[in-house]
């Protein structure tokens, strides 16, 4: 489903919920019924919630604009935390 937006003379702009492919040039007003010409615009998409789409910004952003630093972060801790589980405390370590 997609949104198309219609406008009438009088009552202005007006939404239809339509298939993808299905718009009529015209509808009818669902306020007084006279005709209201389909009005062209962006595709309404959504890519879900704002946290998402912050997120999905950010990262693309800083493939050309990265975050700058004067320096380099800390260093890792040499070994990693030994795992609480006693079955891996067994195996290898590096
Ligand atoms: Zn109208």
């Amino acid at each position: 489903m997609a949104i198309y937006v219609y406008r009438c003379d009088t009552h202005g702009a007006t939404e239809r919920s339509l298939p993808i492919g299905t718009a009529q040039r015209t509808t009818e007003c669902t306020t007084c019924g006279a005709t209201a010409f389909r009005v062209y615009t962006a595709p309404r998409l959504s890519l879900g919630d704002a946290t998402r789409r912050a997120l999905i910004d950010r990262t693309e952003r800083s493939a050309d604009q990265p975050d700058v630093v004067s320096s380099p972060g800390p260093r890792p801790t040499r070994r990693a935390p030994v795992a609480a589980n006693p079955a891996l405390r067994r195996l290898p370590r590096p």
